[in-house]
């Protein structure tokens, strides 16, 4: 079945969907971009992720399309028009498109920004890796300096996928200096000496809507939080391991460039806080 989707300011079928080739999304990825999970047909944390694009859109100068509740509005329109119940939406944002390329920014007066979302069905709860957890490999971090604004540049995150996909991995954890930041589409963490480690906010990291709220849980829950860079041999010697993400909520990892953790299946740590967050998240959500 054909999707309805929304392109600046119209519900569409899929097919019908238009975008320009001088888009500066398609010429410059310049644009940005928030992925929220559907739970039952309901929006989780919509209000973290509006709260992020609103940051990663002046971070980069480019004016909003829309408010925080007309895009709610439009959240909610495609769930009940696509019969959305478990779930993502996508939504982009571009600094439109001018009527020449030009690597010099349009004036936002003359060029309007353009704004796209769509759905995709998928379950994240019942998510196969989440019973049986995920391994990962690592690679070189080359992506650029500005990690912490979510823009569709993902071509680096595509590559690492395709890299652990040859090595027969479920993802790769992107390495600088030695530590490890991130994954290619979610955060990371280890278990070690009784705590929960995951590397602290900057540039270096996206700053995860799923990572907060799973912090927060975590500290409510008792347990001890050391937000600091990790090694990839402290990371191979860890009890345990997991990534956050949207798309995925809290996914246990198994294994790090072939080295199992633990007893090689997935931690009490990773499983507790992934029911939690399902749990509170399905409360919570609108
Ligand atoms: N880090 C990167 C590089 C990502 O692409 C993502 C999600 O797409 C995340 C972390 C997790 O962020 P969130 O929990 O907001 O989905």
């Amino acid at each position: 079945m054909s999707r309805t989707v929304y392109v600046n300011g119209a519900f569409v079928p899929e097919d019908e969907a238009k975008v320009s080739i001088f888009d500066r999304g398609f010429l410059f990825a310049d644009g940005v971009y928030e992925v929220t999970s559907v739970l039952d047909g309901k929006l989780v944390d919509f209000a973290g992720h509006m709260k992020r694009l609103e940051r990663s859109l002046t971070e980069l100068d480019m004016p909003s399309p829309a408010s925080t509740e007309e895009l709610l509005q439009i959240h909610r329109e495609l769930v009940t028009r696509n019969g959305l119940g478990e779930g993502l939406i996508y939504l982009q944002i571009t600094r439109g498109a001018p009527a020449d390329r030009d690597f010099v920014f349009p004036d936002p007066e003359e060029t309007a920004p353009t704004l796209v979302l769509f759905t995709q069905t998928k379950g994240i709860v019942d998510s196969p890796g989440a019973a049986t957890g995920i391994t990962v490999i690592t690679i070189d971090d080359l992506r650029w300096g500005r990690r912490d604004i979510k823009t569709v540049q993902l071509l680096y995150p595509s590559m690492g996928k395709m890299m652990a996909k040859a090595a027969g991995a479920g993802d790769a954890w992107m390495v600088e200096d030695g530590e490890v930041t991130e994954g290619t589409s979610n955060n990371a963490y280890i278990v070690t000496g009784g705590k929960i480690v995951t590397r602290h906010l900057g540039n270096e990291i996206l700053h995860g809507i799923t990572r907060a709220a799973v912090l927060r849980f975590a500290r409510e829950a008792q347990m001890e939080v050391d937000e600091r860079p990790f090694t990839v041999e402290e990371a191979k010697a860890a009890d345990e391991a997991f990534v956050t993400s949207a798309s995925a909520f809290v996914t246990p990892v198994v294994a790090i460039d072939g080295v199992s953790l633990g007893d090689g299946t997935p931690g009490p740590v990773a499983r507790r806080l992934r029911e939690i967050y399902v749990d509170e998240m399905k409360k919570a959500a609108v």
